[in-house]
């Protein structure tokens, strides 16, 4: 605080002190204790955007009854991107997946994909996609993950990254064991239309229909993260814990059923978060796909946030963000129907 005081008498008045932010900031960041959090700066920042489902078709109803605006779900993706760049520094762009809907007619998916890819590219920075179900309607793996530059091994779409030494990224790829996007003969799509058969006695298995509880997500438009996935997220997971890493964990399909409907979840959210919990690196999960703004915080202080899809906007209004990260605390700023919130953790 002397040091503050003192910066005070040598300019002789606070505002050429105000100024110079960034000897505010430096000054405010030595003085413990007494620095309020709102002065100081996140260690970096990043955009979010989830469910966009564009398709150049009317508007229409999601099987609740809940209007879609096909159409209208590109320009909140135009908006995101301008509010990106104003923000100017912004380290990273998320895509909670989803970006063309199943409904586009399958002559115009690569156009569709394209557009929306274009979209994202006007952002001044990197964009980490996932897939989601919607997106392998329209096209397959092979052609879907170079399309969105997806780091890629045997057509698996989960990878991590690193924005700074302190924080890693993990995307997780919940339609790895799925009987959509994988060729139908893949021993992939055997095994989950077998584990649908065991799991959803209905004959369509997009019917949830007599499943009771969190059994309600053994739905064909779900899936699941296979072995080696698991084997993989456990290796990440105990590297950042070595290097004293904090990890977003990012999933198009939610994780926990505080923040979801049930019809939602990854078939086994429960081994993935058995995994996570091993662990304390973990401190924030985020997903999309459930279209509907939640959040919770799990038996292990682990927060779920799940995201407002673009594609229910009614025109003129807006769903997207960008996330503020610090030491102990994730910042979402929330644009439209995204409401802003403070996901705070233990160091
Ligand atoms: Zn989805």
């Amino acid at each position: 605080m002397d040091a503050l005081l003192h910066m005070v008498e040598k300019h002789g008045d606070l505002k050429s002190l105000i100024q110079d932010w960034s000897s505010v900031y430096s000054i405010m960041d030595s003085v413990n204790g007494l620095t309020s959090l709102r002065g100081k700066k996140p260690l970096f920042s990043f955009g979010i955007i989830s469910d966009i489902q564009y398709a150049d078709i009317p508007d229409g109803l999601s099987f609740l009854g809940v209007p879609r605006y096909y159409r209208h779900s590109i320009a909140v993706l135009q908006r995101a991107v301008k509010q990106w760049n104003h923000h100017r520094n912004l380290k990273f762009a998320v895509n909670l997946g989803d970006i063309v809907d199943g409904f586009c007619p399958k002559e115009h998916s690569l156009d569709s994909v394209s557009r929306v890819v274009n979209e994202f590219e006007k952002f001044n920075g990197l964009v980490r996609h996932m897939i989601g179900n919607h997106c392998l309607y329209n096209m397959p793996r092979s052609k879907l993950l170079p399309l969105l530059k997806i780091p890629s091994i045997d057509g698996c779409a989960y990878y991590d990254f690193s924005p700074t030494s302190g924080y890693r990224f993990v995307v997780l790829d919940g339609y790895d064991i799925s009987a959509i996007g994988w060729p139908e003969d893949h021993p992939k799509t055997q095994q989950a239309l077998k584990f649908l058969q065991d799991k959803n006695p209905n004959s369509d298995k997009n019917s949830p229909d007599g499943l009771v509880g969190t059994e309600r997500r053994f739905l064909m438009f779900n899936g699941a993260v296979g072995e080696e996935q698991l084997r993989w997220l456990d290796s990440v997971l105990c590297d950042a814990t070595n290097l004293k890493q904090k990890v977003v964990v990012c999933c198009h399909l939610p994780l926990d059923p505080g923040a979801s409907t049930e019809e939602s979840l990854l078939w086994n959210f429960d081994e993935v978060m058995g995994v996570i919990h091993k662990y304390n690196c973990v401190k924030v999960c985020l997903a999309g796909h459930d279209h509907k703004d939640g959040h919770s915080i799990d038996s292990h202080g682990v927060h779920h946030k799940v995201f407002e899809a673009a594609l229910e906007c009614p025109p003129g209004t807006d769903a997207f963000g960008y996330i503020d990260v610090y030491d102990d605390r994730l910042s979402l700023c929330g644009t439209g129907r995204i409401e802003s919130c403070d996901m705070h953790f233990n160091h």
